[in-house]
């Protein structure tokens, strides 16, 4: 099933759950990107519960993100589904899943988007 200017794919992380990249073209665009960027201004969110993980596909366009970057996030989103975070965001929160995400990415053996989280902890400190 593919709606106008989304593409989805099951995570590579977990085929559990589905990854939606939402461009420009989509229905709902404005207020998938009005959505993340109220999330401190985020590229991805995970729809805690439903397992499903949305990315703005411009955002990722714009800043030049690759392959790695999207398994970085798609971990980062799973690790928040796994610790059960809800409600507001917070700093705490962010640092738990930047941890967990590495963790899941090294045991996958995906340096390259571990390496990736590493940085984004080291920066937000
Ligand atoms: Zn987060």
């Amino acid at each position: 099933m593919n709606a106008p200017g989304i593409v989805s794919f099951s995570s590579r992380i977990n085929p559990r759950f589905s990854v939606l990249i939402v461009y420009k073209e989509a229905l709902n665009y404005a207020i998938v990107r009005e959505k993340l960027t109220e999330l401190d201004n985020s590229v991805g969110a995970i729809l805690v519960g439903a397992n499903v993980i949305i990315m703005d596909g411009e955002r990722i366009q714009e800043e030049g993100l690759n392959d790695f970057h999207l398994l970085a996030i798609e971990a980062h989103e799973i690790a928040h589904d796994m610790l059960g975070h809800e409600g507001e965001r917070n700093q705490t929160h962010e640092d738990e899943a930047d941890e967990l995400g590495i963790k899941i990415l090294d045991l996958l053996k995906r340096k390259e988007a571990a390496d990736l989280l590493r940085e984004r902890m080291k920066s937000s400190r």
